[in-house]
This record gives structure tokens, C-alpha cells and sequence, in this order.
């Protein structure tokens, strides 16, 4: 397989956290059962970024919590495998489980106030390096006076502020792609977690997004130079409880597959 030069936040993470969970999910491109979580995170975007195609006044947490189970019936016409993660007899506490998050949601913010810029939004930038950073802002929201901010939506709780940096890195690779492309820095970024009604703000500067922009070069000079020498080490830490590879890691007892023959684009 061809690796090409883009990174998203979630691949960096994903090589951050594990240079072997990685190489099995891009370069391997082994199938992961969807957790319930995602399941359920990606029907509450739907429902959110779909919220928004309403009129205005019709943008009320009735409206909006009665959205979620045909935005799974939906779901399930495209992704039917998907329907493993409700268990029978379970589909309505399922819907209200995701319903509830909605209604966290209105306590938030009121989207009869809003009118986003872009919902679900690719942004992508090539760096003078080639390399091309990418991914899919959740939601843009531009000012009358053109200040731009950018939210995301976490479906679970917020963390503890120790390990919150993650998710911060997410929003700053977001904001720099946005400066490198448009060349203005977005005014503030904005994380919503609907799991218990926190939210963060940032407000970065140009040092931040510069520190994140060398953060993003020298990781993949790491996966590149991971490449060339054909190896993708283990890093066990806690987040293995969570890992779908752990039958196949060597930490775990396990043996990877062989590596594919890989290059770089
Ligand atoms: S189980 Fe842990 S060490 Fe092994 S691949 Fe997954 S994240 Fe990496």
C-alpha cells in the first residue's frame, strides 16, 4: 500500500498514543467493531448537525430529541451492521440515552441564537513540508464581524483537566489549518461535552498553533522514518482496556499479522 502524506487529528492520535495501533488501523487497515459510544456519538452529530437545516424558531429540544430515532432508523439503512451495539429489548433506552444528550445539548446553548457557518465541514491544508492536513470540523461559527470559532462536540464526559490536552490538540490542528489555509487564527474553539454539560474554550495564539504545527511535523517524521525501517513498536499504557488489537499485540501475548509492503507517497 501507498501511504500519502495527511494526517488528521485522530491518525496523530492514534500514532501518539501507539506506533502498532496505528500501523494495524492505517497501514493494515484491519476492521474494528464500532463501539456503542461511537455508535452513539456519531447519531447525536447527525441529529445536531442536522438540527440546523430547521427554520429557526423550530430549533427546540422537543423537535430535536424527536429527531434521534428516525436519525437511527436512518443510520441503520446505511450502516445496518450497526445494530449490534443495541442489544434486544434495548432500543429505547438506547434512544433515550441519546435523547438525553440532546437535551444536555439545550442546556449549552441555544441554537435559535446560532446560525453556523458550516456544519460537518472538510478543511484541509497542504504544508510547505507536502504534508496535508485535514479532517471534519463538527461545526463554524463565524461572527457579524468575521471572527471565526469553531465547536466540537464530545458525546462523552468531560476528563480530568490533566488529560484534557488530547482534545485540545484536536482543536488547535483544526485551527491551524484554518490560519495556514485563510490565514487568520480562529478567535476561540469550543468543546461541548454533552456526557456532563462542561465546556472548554481556548482562545489560541500564534505560538500555540506554531507549537502544534512543529508537534505535527515531527510525528510524522516519526511515522515516516517508522516506514522506512518497518517497525511499529507496542506502547502499553491504560488505554490498551480500550484497544480492539490487543488479541493481536505482542504486549498482550499476541502476534501482528505480517507488515504489508508499505511506501511512502
Ligand atoms: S493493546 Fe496497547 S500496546 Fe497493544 S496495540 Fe493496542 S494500544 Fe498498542
Amino acid at each position: 500500500m501507498i501511504l500519502e502524506a495527511k494526517l488528521s487529528p485522530s491518525r496523530a492520535a492514534d500514532f501518539q498514543r501507539c506506533p502498532l495501533l496505528f500501523r494495524l488501523r492505517v497501514i493494515d487497515q484491519l476492521p474494528t467493531a464500532p463501539s456503542a459510544a461511537a455508535v452513539r456519538g456519531t447519531l447525536v452529530h447527525s441529529v445536531l448537525e442536522h438540527l440546523y437545516d430547521l427554520p429557526i424558531h423550530e430549533r427546540t429540544e422537543v423537535t430535536a430529541r424527536d429527531m434521534v430515532e428516525p436519525a437511527w432508523d436512518l443510520h441503520l439503512q446505511r450502516q445496518p451492521g450497526d445494530a449490534v451495539v443495541v442489544a434486544d429489548g434495548e432500543r429505547e433506552q438506547w434512544i433515550a440515552n441519546a435523547q438525553n444528550l440532546i437535551g444536555t445539548y439545550f442546556q449549552m446553548e441555544d441554537p435559535q441564537r446560532l446560525q453556523p457557518a458550516g456544519r460537518e465541514q472538510f478543511v484541509q491544508h497542504t504544508l510547505p513540508t507536502g504534508l496535508s492536513i485535514r479532517g471534519f470540523i463538527d461545526r463554524l461559527d463565524v461572527s457579524p464581524e468575521g471572527l471565526v470559532r469553531i465547536v466540537d462536540y464530545k458525546t462523552g464526559k468531560s476528563p480530568n483537566p490533566r488529560f484534557e490536552n488530547s482534545n485540545l490538540f484536536q482543536m488547535r490542528f483544526y485551527a491551524l489549518v484554518l490560519w495556514r489555509r485563510d490565514g487568520t487564527i480562529p478567535k476561540q474553539l469550543k468543546l461541548l461535552y454533552l456526557g456532563d454539560g462542561r465546556s472548554v474554550i481556548d482562545e489560541p495564539t500564534s505560538a500555540d498553533l506554531e507549537a502544534v504545527e512543529g508537534r505535527i511535523l515531527n510525528l510524522w517524521d516519526q511515522i515516516t522514518e517508522a516506514v522506512r525501517s518497518q517497525t511499529f513498536e507496542p506502547a502499553p499504557s491504560r488505554l490498551c482496556d480500550w484497544c480492539d488489537f490487543q488479541p493481536l499485540c505482542p504486549a498482550f501475548g499476541g502476534e501482528p499479522p505480517a507488515l504489508p509492503m508499505v511506501q511512502l507517497a
